[in-house]
């Protein structure tokens, strides 16, 4: 691959969607160092991340980086340390790259909160090219039977999802309240109904609604409405702070709200006697642990958990970002390389 070039979407300037802050680039084909893979990008999934990496809510870590962590792609060269992978090879790609494998959290299995962590489309280069790279013991072996498109959004979206349902401790059978139906919540909901909880469903978009519906939900309302019960979990996917309150007020006594996303608008003071008391808990959730990863992978094929995709071309990834900032779509964006 060396002195070939490839076409890759790099964030020029950070700042609002609308204003193009994409621009698709001329770049040499990347080099995989000793311990990566060399990935040729098939499908990516869009994920909210990456709007946030766009338009500068997350500060620049690289930049004129390209975006994406949702890679299906195939293994297309190996750096000279890397065994058990072989050209062709289908990987997946998502958003924890590296960790230092050494500090008191990784050593604990906390390696989501590894200070020398980094991530896919943020401190490298990610999916929105033809060509990624990806250091193989952070690469996921794909299940072999479901299309590249629907298995793109489990990576991150599935994942993350999965992660903040395990973080809310719902018991089985559990009352479970999704504010944001969106890409991570519609593969949330999947696992958590074939596990047997009630899921409640708390967003603006009529057609997440119906979809939420669709999927089994017992209910579906407006994001401040009530549910119709109390609920024993809760989980903030919408990145509204405001929505935190309402959330903690629809708990039950011990109920937890685990907030999914990376980046959520200020929340406004909290009053403890409703919002707090009767040991109601808010939780973070910080990126994921590979064995969240794994662990989801195979819930998903068990359950046969799948995304609903709407794809667009990688030619028109900026498109697929306005999209999704203006809720344009339900279930998931995935690009698809039409580029090579
Ligand atoms: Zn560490
Ligand atoms: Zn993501």
């Amino acid at each position: 691959m060396s002195g070939e070039t490839m076409r890759a979407w790099a964030v020029a300037a950070p700042g609002p969607v609308e204003e193009d802050p994409l621009r698709l680039v001329e770049r040499p084909v990347p080099v995989p160092a000793d311990d990566e893979l060399l990935v040729r990008v098939r499908a990516c999934g869009v994920c909210r991340t990456d709007l946030h990496v766009t338009e500068g809510d997350l500060p620049v870590r690289r930049p004129g980086v390209t975006p994406g962590h949702e890679v299906v792609g195939e293994v297309a060269g190996l750096g000279r340390g890397v065994s058990g992978f072989a050209p062709g090879d289908r990987v997946g790609v998502a958003w924890l790259r590296r960790t230092d494998g050494t500090c008191a959290y990784c050593a604990r299995g906390a390696e989501n909160l590894c200070p020398a962590s980094r991530y896919t489309g943020w401190d490298a280069d990610g999916g929105y090219a033809e060509y990624t790279t990806v250091p193989a013991a952070f690469a996921h072996r794909l299940p072999g039977e479901v299309d590249d498109v629907a298995l793109a959004p489990l990576l991150c979206a599935g994942i993350i999802g999965f992660r903040a349902l395990r973080r809310t401790s719902l018991p089985r059978g559990g009352r479970l309240g999704l504010y944001g139906f969106g890409g991570s919540a519609h593969l949330c909901a999947q696992v958590a109904l074939a596990e047997g909880a009630t899921v409640h469903v708390m967003t603006r978009g009529a057609a997440a609604r119906a979809l939420a519906l669709e999927l089994g939900a017992a209910s579906a309302q407006g994001a401040h409405d009530p549910p119709p019960e109390p609920l024993d979990g809760a989980i903030m996917f919408a990145p509204a702070g405001d929505l935190v309150p309402v959330a903690l007020r629809a708990l039950d006594r011990g109920g937890v709200l685990s907030v999914a996303g990376i980046h959520l608008s200020d929340i406004p003071p909290l009053h403890y006697e409703s919002d707090l008391f009767y040991e109601k808990e808010l939780r973070s959730v910080t990126s994921n642990t590979r064995e969240d990863a794994r662990d989801f992978l195979a819930v998903a094929a068990r359950h046969g958990v799948r995304a609903t995709t709407h794809t667009y071309p990688l030619s028109r990834a900026p498109e697929a970002l306005r999209d999704l900032k203006a809720g344009r779509f339900d279930g998931a964006a995935v690009l698809v390389n039409d580029l090579s």
